[in-house]
């Protein structure tokens, strides 16, 4: 069996663990502190808040923005779920654009269409997915002409880039996951980055019941500290990453060689993709006969995602628009296949003679 996804941790993990536990310190403390600056730092953002999950920081990071009920927030259809439901935690409203059919992305055409239609649009969260750079280019142009406030949601691009600059330093405030499955791990676990004292001072507060000074509490606030242990995870994590995502995009160029299926569309290769996901398309009617294939041949597979966000049955009271053609078309051809760094050589020949062997 070729996993589709295997964290990778050795014994510098256990080192950095058992160490916090001989240290009596457990849970939030300084081991925290210093996987927050590392994260930050790696990053290009000056503060970061360490989270209990990815979902946590992006309720968190809309919050620490000061949005919430009556505003309007744009964000992309194609994504996890926790894109949007970070949003409605916070009483905010979200609104969708279409994705980009090359990069799975939100379309910045798209972007511009909407805020004509609906100028009281007050933020903007994007999501790169995939690991793959949304066109910043782009949508810089459009965050400053609609006076926009900018989220990232940057859960599957820990260290993805544009033109050399990282997600996650491009919002006014980022949030990043840190489940088992993402490029790098703390177990689960997540972080508030911003470069705005003002959110990043209020996203300390909420995570932590609203407190600057002990049993002070000026806003209604949350527990959502990470602990010293999952912060160790973290910091050893955050040293191999550039290893691991190297991995990742060795192992997509080898599948963007030598995958040769005239029934497979590749992904584009993307300068500063760092591929959490490697996501094949198979022609619409044919993709469930191939996960089935790839179920026979032991490979694992993933289809992100099956439905698009607004169409979901949790929010079928909310009457959202639930049309979006790029991604109802996507939506139904999209495989992700292992793309993980600790996939080996025979694994990689593996996933590449079955995929090229299947027929419809
Ligand atoms: C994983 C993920 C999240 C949520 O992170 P958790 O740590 O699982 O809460 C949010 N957005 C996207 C795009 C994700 O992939």
């Amino acid at each position: 069996m070729v996993g589709i996804a295997k964290p990778n941790l050795g014994l510098e993990e256990k080192e950095a663990v058992s160490k916090v536990i001989d240290s009596g310190i457990i849970a939030c403390g300084s081991v925290v502190k210093d996987f927050e600056n590392a994260f930050a730092g790696f990053i290009g953002a000056s503060s970061g808040i360490a989270t209990t999950s990815g979902t946590t920081a992006l309720e968190v990071a809309i919050r620490a923005a000061k949005l919430g009920k009556g505003d309007k927030i744009l964000t992309t259809p194609f994504s996890f779920i926790a894109s949007t439901n970070s949003i409605i935690y916070t009483g905010a409203t979200p609104v969708f654009a279409d994705i980009d059919e090359e990069s799975f992305n939100i379309s910045p055409e798209q972007i511009e269409l909407k805020m004509q239609k609906e100028p009281d649009i007050k933020a903007l969260l994007i999501v790169h997915l995939f690991g793959n750079p949304c066109n910043m280019d782009k949508i810089m142009p459009l965050v400053k002409k609609y006076n926009l406030i900018l989220i990232e949601d940057c859960a599957q691009s820990h260290g993805t880039s544009w033109n050399g600059k990282k997600a996650g330093s491009f919002g006014d405030v980022s949030a990043f996951s840190f489940y088992p499955t993402k490029n790098m791990t703390t177990g689960e676990g997540g972080a508030v980055l911003s470069s705005n004292p003002d959110f990043a001072q209020r996203a300390r507060m909420l995570i932590n019941h609203g407190m600057q000074v002990r049993y002070y509490h000026d806003i209604v606030g949350y527990n959502y500290r990470m602990t010293n242990i999952a912060a160790a995870i973290g910091l050893c994590q955050l040293n191999k990453l550039p290893a691991m995502n190297e991995n990742r995009i060795k192992n997509a160029r080898y599948y963007n060689e030598k995958i040769n299926n005239p029934l497979i569309k590749l992904p584009k290769h993307n300068e500063g993709h760092v591929y959490h996901q490697y996501t094949i398309q198979i022609e619409n009617g044919k993709r469930d006969a191939f996960t089935k294939y790839l179920e026979e041949h032991k490979i694992g597979y993933g289809v992100f995602y099956p439905l698009s966000i607004p169409e979901q049955k949790c929010y079928e009271n909310m009457k959202f628009e639930i049309k979006y053609p790029v991604t109802d078309s996507v939506k139904n051809k999209v495989v992700s296949i292992p793309v993980h760094p600790l996939l080996t050589q025979p694994e990689l020949d593996e996933v590449v003679n079955v995929i090229n062997k299947f027929k419809a």
